[in-house]
């Protein structure tokens, strides 16, 4: 078959080969290709020599005849932005999706049309996965138990998914997409620590986001979860871009740990006996020294001024404050005695067989030791002191109600005397 173009196309379809799109040439009227770059041979794995042998009928497969063909160069013709889908055949019969843009070119006075094809399989691919995946996503975003959300950290939007605001009791509309609806719903408690460990993960300090804390409800209520995020992109710097994550109710789980704690016996901080279990020793040493008609002196201890320790250098070092407390008064005691945490930073002492007297002089040596005992924090010395008030069974009462009642008394007034001091 033989074309008349002159030079000037010949010298085009040479840097035609250096690109890597199909380019074809073809004859509007007819539908015959006149001439394609090498890419086009590779793409139809045919020669140059057996491509011009083609038409568009044989390479095309969703152009049915000449008067369809007609109807496609027309469009071509009116519109620059036209862009043909179809389905080309392979020498071997086999298919493959293209996308074909054409523009009319005229050379030498003879009008073609100068046709890129691209092979569009991967994208097609990616089409039906993200079409098969569309019903899962569906199911994920509003139904399954885990609410996702999605940060955009240049501009601190976040979707969350219907299913987060539902497990919050919030409607579809009534959330605001930004980072601020999330930060203002952290329990104040949870608030710091959830903080530094989000900066601490988008800045690329740490590997995971994998935290617990509690979200404040729509009717002001919290709830326990577990949230999860990945980084999906970074800067050059390794700051994140855009995180996404999972929130998780785990609300029963935790209500189920905390009553379980509350059954055992034993206090997780400090290794003491719990008020719970305490309080049935109390009941039965109560009932030996009626019966045996001695003296059960108790004394409750409470730190002095507790609070500030935390406010001034975090519940961490008042936790150790509390173990080096309990560990200071546990290594004075006699084997009989029995001491319980009785409430946050109260402790409960039960001396069997212990004069009111005798009581006063164990508890004025424990009151010493931990004034002599060292707290360190942030490289200095935290001073760290009790105040006691006891009361003896049978002077002060016969019931563990009215021996507390009397201890506690004492103790308010060991408090309003300055502290740091035993009252019984
Ligand atoms: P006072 O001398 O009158 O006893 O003053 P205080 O500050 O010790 O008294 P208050 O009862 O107001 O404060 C007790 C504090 O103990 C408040 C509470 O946050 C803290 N606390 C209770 N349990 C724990 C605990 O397990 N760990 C820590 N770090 N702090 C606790
Ligand atoms: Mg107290
Ligand atoms: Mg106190």
């Amino acid at each position: 078959m033989s074309h008349e173009y002159g030079p000037e196309l010949l010298g085009y379809l040479q840097a035609f080969d250096q690109l890597k799109e199909a380019i074809y040439i073809v004859n509007p009227q007819t539908a015959e290709i006149v001439a394609v770059n090498d890419e086009a041979g590779r793409q139809q794995k045919l020669s140059r020599e057996q491509l011009v042998q083609r038409t568009v009928f044989d390479q095309q497969r969703d152009i049915r005849d000449l008067a369809h063909w007609q109807l496609v160069v027309q469009a071509i013709r009116s519109d620059p932005d036209y862009v043909f889908s179809g389905r080309h055949i392979r020498a071997d019969g086999s298919e493959f999706p293209v996308e074909v843009s054409s523009h009319v070119v005229v050379w030498d006075g003879t009008e073609y049309l100068l046709s890129s094809v691209r092979d569009i399989t991967q994208r097609k691919a990616i089409e039906k996965t993200l079409h098969d995946l569309e019903p899962i996503m569906q199911f994920v975003l509003n139904e399954a138990s885990d609410g996702i959300w999605d940060w955009d950290l240049t501009t601190n939007d976040v979707f969350y998914a219907p299913q987060l605001k539902r497990m919050l009791g919030y409607g579809p509309y009534e959330v605001q997409h930004t980072l601020f609806t999330w930060q203002d719903s952290l329990h104040p408690e949870d608030a710091e620590r959830i903080l530094v460990a989000t900066e601490e993960y988008v800045s690329g300090k740490q590997d995971i986001y994998d935290i617990e804390y509690r979200l404040r409800t729509r009717n002001g209520d919290y709830i326990w979860v577990h949230d999860r995020g990945y980084v999906c992109a970074r800067d050059d710097n390794g700051r994140a871009l855009r995180v996404v994550g999972m929130v998780h109710n785990i609300d029963e789980y935790k209500k189920l740990e905390v009553r379980l704690r509350e059954l055992a016996t034993i206090d997780e901080l400090t290794g003491l006996l719990n008020r719970r279990a305490g309080y049935a020793v109390f009941e039965q040493q109560l009932q030996l020294a009626i019966r045996q008609r001695t003296v059960l002196t108790i004394a409750l201890l409470d730190l002095d001024t507790f609070k500030n320790i935390n406010d001034q250098f975090g519940h961490q070092v008042g936790d150790r404050a509390l173990r080096l407390a309990s560990d200071t008064f546990r290594s004075r005691l006699r084997a009989s005695d029995t001491l319980m945490r009785w409430g946050g930073e109260e402790f409960l002492l039960l001396m069997p067989d212990t004069s009111l007297a005798a009581g006063l002089s164990v508890c004025e040596e424990l009151r010493q030791q931990l004034e002599n005992a060292s707290l360190k924090a942030s490289g200095r010395r935290i001073p760290l002191t009790v105040s006691a008030g006891l009361a003896a069974c049978p002077e002060h009462g016969k019931s563990i109600k009215n021996l507390v009642q009397s201890a506690d008394k004492a103790l308010y007034r060991a408090k309003s005397l300055g502290r740091n001091r035993i009252i019984g």
